[in-house]
């Protein structure tokens, strides 16, 4: 490994832990729930299985080659193939942070979601970094099933909602990830709050104009 490639690594390790530990302080992941990974030039770092978001050690974080296997850190998240099916599909991700943050678990077990976008055109804001959310069919903890329906949808939409369970959002790099789904997650409690009140939603032409201004494409 050349000496420019190990210090990318070095950064990227250091800024999983730092912006994670953010995370975990404002609350938006809990216990050892949650994990992240950034892609690398020839694989993947990932957060380790039972780490906690908030106490992460950079030199432990998990590094993948790009099938998956563990070269060096911990042994990885048991959710690695959740990013694995993500990145296969989507060559534009650098980095996908999943959480089981509060307001879009929430949604998440909510009846009658529209499955190919469960959160309305609330906000322009959510237009831009989300788009469209489909919704995820109910499958335990890792079951593998999970990779084929995420690599169907992942082609067409950065971030999926799993049900039952919470968010995989995807992002050019790690900053972002975060902040898509930060974005979800103030979405999702704003969409929580208005639950059984008359709701002014973004219109098809409100929608086509921010496609059009900010080359979105979803
Ligand atoms: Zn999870």
């Amino acid at each position: 490994m050349n000496a420019h490639i190990q210090s990318e690594e070095t950064r990227e390790r250091d800024k999983i832990a730092r912006l994670s530990r953010s995370l975990y302080e404002r609350g938006l992941t809990a216990g050892s729930s949650g994990n992240i990974s950034v892609r690398l030039a020839d694989g993947w770092l990932l957060t380790p299985t039972n780490s906690c978001l908030g106490e992460l050690d950079p030199a432990r974080i998990s590094r993948l080659d790009r099938e998956g296997n563990l070269q060096a850190g911990d042994p990885p998240s048991k959710e690695a193939f959740l990013h694995r099916s993500m990145y296969d599909v989507r060559p534009q991700a650098g980095a996908i942070v999943h959480l089981h943050s509060t307001h879009s678990a929430a949604v998440s077990c909510l009846c009658g979601l529209d499955p190919t976008n469960c959160i309305p055109p609330l906000t322009p804001y959510f237009i831009m970094k989300i788009g469209r959310l489909p919704l995820v069919p109910y499958h335990r903890p890792g079951d593998k099933a999970l990779a084929e329906v995420i690599r169907s949808l992942a082609v067409k939409h950065c971030a999926v909602l799993l049900a039952n369970h919470g968010p995989v959002v995807s992002g050019p790099d790690l900053e972002g990830a975060i902040y898509a789904s930060e974005e979800l997650e103030e979405t999702a409690k704003i969409f929580l709050l208005l639950q059984n009140r008359p709701t002014n939603c973004l219109n098809s032409d409100q929608i086509a104009e921010l496609k059009a201004a900010f080359k979105l494409d979803f």
